[in-house]
């Protein structure tokens, strides 16, 4: 059950997907960023990813309008990652001077675009098109370029999952790592690589784009995503929390059994940490 009913921009929503397939992404409609809050499209390098690029689409500006761009981006990065590039649409009309000065702040970020009117205005659909073109995987110049980027955005998801995961502090698997005195702790260090990339990825498309610091920077997040990832394993097959060290354990929260609905209709199995917010999967079953 979609939240938009207009045929032109079903029609949209259907053509970016398909558009984001093209491009050589996982593409979604409809997709759940938490709570009540779902993104119209987005495009994931993998399934298991955060989405990279999401796309906001309103029929006509109204007064709840892009509630989710301020969801996006008006939640510390901690508790809503944000995307590599977010589209908000205005389908068939444009934002009055009043919303558009609501939207101001969150449009200034330099990683979203606003486009109004596109409804009817092939020109203008066609400069969405060429913006679109420097995200796709297919059309770069060489198998070097297409290989340094899909990398980079691996691993580099990875590493905005686990700083997601875990947060400011320093996790539990990061704190044995023996760490120079005027050196940064590897954990912060590695704070500095999504954004590295995601002003630096789009701009490399001939291979005499690519410098020495592209290539150390891509070389430090296979490194630290890779040694998470055993890290994580090596801790988790012992049932230790990666993020703080306590026990992992499986525990169920059932829905309903109040007062006004008496019998649970539902139950979520969670494995996780007993006393962190770690938690490695999440299930609910109807009952
Ligand atoms: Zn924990």
């Amino acid at each position: 059950m979609g939240r938009h009913q207009d045929p032109d921009t079903l029609q949209f929503i259907e053509w970016l997907k398909n558009k984001g397939r093209i491009m050589g992404y996982v593409s979604k409609t409809e997709y759940s960023i938490g709570g009540n809050y779902f993104i119209d499209v987005v495009w994931k390098y993998r399934e298991n990813l955060h989405p990279v690029i999401t796309f906001e689409i309103e029929t006509y500006a109204g007064n709840s309008i892009f509630k989710n761009t301020a969801k996006l981006y008006g939640t510390r990065q901690a508790i809503l990652k944000k995307t590599w590039h977010h589209f908000a649409i205005v389908f068939k009309n444009s934002l009055t001077t009043g919303q558009y000065d609501a939207l101001h702040r969150d449009l200034d970020h330099q990683n979203i675009s606003l486009y109004q009117t596109l409804f009817n205005d092939p020109d203008l659909k066609k400069t969405l098109e060429d913006e679109l073109t420097k995200f796709d995987f297919t059309q770069l110049d060489s198998s070097l370029i297409t290989s340094y980027r899909s990398n980079s955005l691996f691993y580099v998801s990875d590493i905005e999952f686990a700083l997601h995961q875990f947060g400011e502090d320093i996790p539990y698997l990061f704190k044995s790592d023996y760490v120079e005195f005027d050196k940064a702790h590897p954990y912060n260090e590695m704070k500095k690589y999504p954004d590295y990339f995601r002003n630096r990825i789009w701009k490399i498309r001939r291979e005499s784009d690519l410098n020495q610091e592209d290539i150390e920077a891509l070389i430090s997040i296979v490194k630290v995503a890779t040694t998470i990832t055993a890290k994580e394993n090596l801790l988790l097959s012992n049932g230790v929390c990666p993020k703080c060290g306590k026990k992992i354990g499986q525990r169920q929260v059932y829905h309903g059994g109040t007062e006004e609905d008496p019998v649970p209709y539902a139950v979520t199995y969670i494995v996780g940490c007993e006393e962190c917010d770690y938690e490695l999967n999440r299930e609910t079953i109807d009952l």
